[in-house]
């Protein structure tokens, strides 16, 4: 009825300035008007999904965090390369963001890698580290796992402190049949043997979530994100569902003990972290980074909670943007981890989330340890920087 009505006001409004189509700015700004009236959502049973945007009335506790708490090492970056470093560190001091680990955009070895260095990790030591990637386009090579530890290790002697995988491993890259290369494929073997020789962790990201391998329809959690934003699904386009590549990553950790693996965003468990919590009980050589997870885990506070306290040893640090230090996010992130708000909004890129966020309001030494003891342990560059600096006064009850 009132959808009826407005078109009715509108084409009304219309004629009226046809009408007095002498004086011209007034007519202008009233079809103007008249076209914002036209195109607002309309209101009652014809209301599109995608224009649903309601606001809570909600009033409970907001606590706004500018700072974290104790100092903190982002081991899960994706730095602009061609930024100023000196700009970036500024932006972290004001943070309390003491490290900041680029992953590279896929394409982090050879000169790029070393380049990067000398820029950011040799100026700025314990400021800004890097991860080496592997070359897709040598995957399929006859010599590719001779010639990825041997580009490995020259990475390494230029600053690398750990080799990032991609999900692209599983999901993307095909064999030369057209197949998609399982993340257990024996050519990546020597891979992660080098990487224990040499000392370094894989951090790896194998997966995605389940409601992109499942149907875009009425029964996906994630059908709003999923319609503004078809890439992220791998629906009817790979040969793979989530349980087995979870399956075949956990293979990998469990074929190579004596090398260190921290799975990025939670080990992609996020949605089930009870499996999450039977691979750190099984596998003593696996961490896992909560990257891009805030808002799995913000979702789930009791559950998540309890799991960040029980694994606080295992846990580490990371945000997972890109180009440059976003202060928005990170202030999103620590307050999921510091305070116990309730029902505030996540920071997301691709809009369509249908859930809120809870605080997880974990405990100091909890805190600590997420936030960068954890990574001084795992890389011993880390351990020069100092252990704390002034902590601020205890947001939350
Ligand atoms: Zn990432």
């Amino acid at each position: 009825m009132r959808s009826a009505q407005s078109h009715t006001v509108a084409a009304l409004s219309f004629l009226f300035l046809v009408m007095c189509s002498s004086v011209p700015a007034e007519a202008q700004a009233k079809a103007g008007a008249a076209k914002a009236a036209a195109d607002q959502p309309p209101e009652g049973p014809d209301l599109l999904l995608r224009d649903f945007a309601p606001r809570t009335h909600l009033d409970v506790k907001r606590t706004p965090i500018e700072r974290a708490r104790f100092p903190v090492i982002d081991v899960h970056f994706h730095m602009d390369g061609n930024a100023d470093p000196l700009e970036v560190a500024r932006i972290m001091d004001g943070l309390n963001l003491q490290t900041v680990v680029n992953l590279g955009m896929k394409d982090m070895w050879g000169e790029t890698l070393k380049s990067y260095a000398e820029k950011w990790v040799k100026r700025f030591p314990g400021r800004f580290a890097v991860m080496a990637n592997l070359d897709e386009k040598q995957i399929n090579h006859p010599d590719f796992s001779r010639q990825a530890v041997a580009q490995l290790r020259e990475d390494v002697r230029n600053g690398a402190m750990a080799l990032k995988i991609y999900k692209e491993l599983g999901l993307v890259w095909k064999d030369a049949h057209g197949k998609l290369i399982r993340p257990d494929d024996p050519r990546f073997d020597p891979v992660w043997d080098a990487c224990a020789e040499l000392g370094i962790p894989v951090l790896i990201h194998v997966n995605d979530l389940k409601s992109f391998f499942d149907p875009i329809d009425r029964f996906n959690e994630r059908y709003l994100s999923l319609t503004l934003d078809r890439r992220s699904s791998w629906y009817g386009t790979v040969d793979i569902t989530h349980d087995q590549l979870m399956q075949h990553f956990e293979n990998v950790i469990a074929k190579h003990p004596a090398t260190t693996f921290i799975g990025a965003h939670v080990g992609m468990h996020y949605e089930h972290l009870y499996s999450g919590a039977r691979w750190l009980d099984t596998y003593p050589n696996l961490y896992y980074d909560i990257a891009a997870s805030c808002k799995h885990l913000g979702r789930q506070p009791y559950t998540a909670r309890r799991f960040m306290i029980r694994y606080q040893d295992r846990m580490l640090f990371g945000c997972d943007i890109g180009r440059v230090p976003n202060p928005e996010v990170y202030q999103y992130m620590f307050r999921v981890l510091e305070t116990d708000d309730e029902y505030f909004e996540h920071v997301e890129p691709n809009a369509g989330l249908p859930w809120k966020i809870y605080g997880l309001y974990l405990p100091d030494e909890v805190l600590q340890k997420v936030y960068s003891l954890n990574a001084r342990k795992l890389f011993p560059q880390f351990r020069r920087v100092p252990a704390t600096t002034a902590a601020r006064p205890r947001a939350g009850r």
